[in-house]
């Protein structure tokens, strides 16, 4: 596919990074490998705006991935950083940010009774299926095809995200030992569960799964789904792990929980927790807690968990995050999917807008997806069309058609019509779109 646009300053130094990092990025999906081009480097971003390194700027609905619910470079989350800042970056002592933090999340989210804190997502599923396996005396884990948990070994299976942008079915690096332990069901298949109980009797320490998946596109938990692996779980002694990594604080105050209500024993959240700094977590049930180090026997530690910079930016973040502003967000996404959806009908694009409260991504296919399989089966070159066209009109999309579109609190009329400005163009590029 040619494109007609250039970036020029961008090339520049995808050139230079391609020197001196592995495919010229830090993490792949950046790449832009799955729709091709140049990937835009950014240089600074203002509410719903990012600009790039040749001047030109994007209304952003990838909003960091998720972190940035409030827009780029809220004046009061950024007062917080240069407050904490002010104190020093790094301790490596308790210090009260963190403790704050904690206290912040524990309060949102009922299930979560102690906490610990992480810096990435990744590390927080990682130690949170280690917590599940020291507990329970148990060494396998169920996973979800489709379901991204960040790079953990143990969880490469068939994940979703850059994994399913890429097609790779696993990687190489993952001994067989390792994958040896996970076993990948169909993502919303309640049955699958029940056959992986009775084929591992007393092995299974924990099921494992997105709160509701947003890394092969938004597809959310059927009725009853979360509720089902909570009740096999209960029956069988294994944990029911809950990442909210994406979901959490973003899907409701009280993240996906405060959606279904489905009580996890262990939840793992990222993202938004640390508004646009490393801060993760995971948390749960006080018992099964207690078996953290140095409460109990099951190792985990960070130099740089509770960062005090990072805790700053979250707490100040999340206080941010009242009913008001989860209306705003819910309302923007709304009529998103509305225009997007009334732009794709208008050119007959067979599509598909899947929503999960406030998260959302298009499917180009009519069929309904229930699962990775479904998914994998849409016509991704449309999506590769409208992505190109949108970029082009200076909106800023996921660069791929399994991820989840991200909108903020700074998402207003104006960045609204400038993305509806952009969607006919776009819809009639992925109609035109050939294989
Ligand atoms: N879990 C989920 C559901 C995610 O979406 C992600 C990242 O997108 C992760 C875990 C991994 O988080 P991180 O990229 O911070 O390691």
């Amino acid at each position: 596919m040619a494109y007609s646009y250039e970036a020029p300053v961008s090339q520049s130094l995808f050139d230079r990074a391609s020197v001196v990092t592995p495919g010229g990025v830090n993490s792949p999906v950046r790449a832009f490998r799955a729709v091709g081009g140049t990937p835009r480097f950014m240089v600074s971003g203002t509410g719903p705006y990012l600009t790039d390194a040749d001047g030109r700027e994007y209304v952003d609905l990838v909003c960091s991935w998720g972190p940035m619910i409030l827009g780029h470079s809220h004046p009061e989350v950024i007062a917080a950083v240069q407050e904490a800042v002010s104190r020093g970056t790094s301790f490596g002592t308790p210090g009260e940010g963190e403790v704050a933090l904690a206290e912040e999340i524990v309060a949102r989210i009922e299930p979560v009774e102690q906490v610990r804190l992480v810096s990435s997502g990744t590390e927080a599923t990682m130690s949170a299926i280690r917590l599940a396996r020291g507990f329970t005396g148990r060494a396998k884990v169920v996973k979800f095809a489709g379901c991204y948990h960040g790079h953990v070994d143990a969880l490469l299976a068939a994940a979703g995200s850059g994994v399913a942008t890429f097609g790779l079915p696993d990687t190489p690096g993952v001994t067989g030992a390792t994958a040896g332990d996970t076993v990948v069901l169909p993502y919303n298949d309640l049955d699958a569960v029940r056959a992986a109980f009775a084929a591992h009797p007393g092995e299974i320490a924990c099921v494992i799964t997105e709160a509701s998946p947003g890394n092969m596109g938004v597809v959310p938990p059927a009725d009853g789904f979360n509720a089902g692996l909570k009740e096999l779980c209960a029956a069988n002694g294994a944990l029911y792990i809950s990442d909210e990594v994406m979901t959490g604080f973003r899907t409701s105050k009280a993240g996906w929980y405060g959606v279904d209500g489905v009580r996890p024993d262990l939840m793992t959240f990222g993202k938004v927790m640390g508004g646009g700094f490393p801060a993760a977590a995971f948390g749960g049930r006080g018992d099964v807690m207690a078996h953290l180090a140095p409460a109990g026997p099951v190792y985990q530690a960070g130099t740089l968990s509770g960062n005090p910079v990072a805790t700053a930016a979250g707490v100040a973040q999340l206080r941010l995050l009242d009913d008001a502003a989860y209306a705003k967000i819910d309302a923007v996404s709304a009529e998103l999917r509305s225009l997007v959806g009334e732009a794709l009908t208008k050119e007959g694009v067979a599509h598909t807008v899947s929503a999960a409260s406030n998260m959302f991504s298009v499917f180009f296919t009519d069929q309904p997806v229930r699962d990775y399989d479904d998914a994998k089966k849409q016509d991704v070159f449309r999506f590769t069309a409208f992505f190109h066209s949108m970029l082009e009109q200076g909106v800023y999309l996921p660069p791929s058609a399994f991820e989840s579109w991200f909108v903020s609190t700074a998402h207003d009329e104006r960045a609204v019509e400038r993305i509806a400005a952009a969607l006919p163009a776009a819809a009639r590029a992925a109609s035109e779109a050939t294989a």
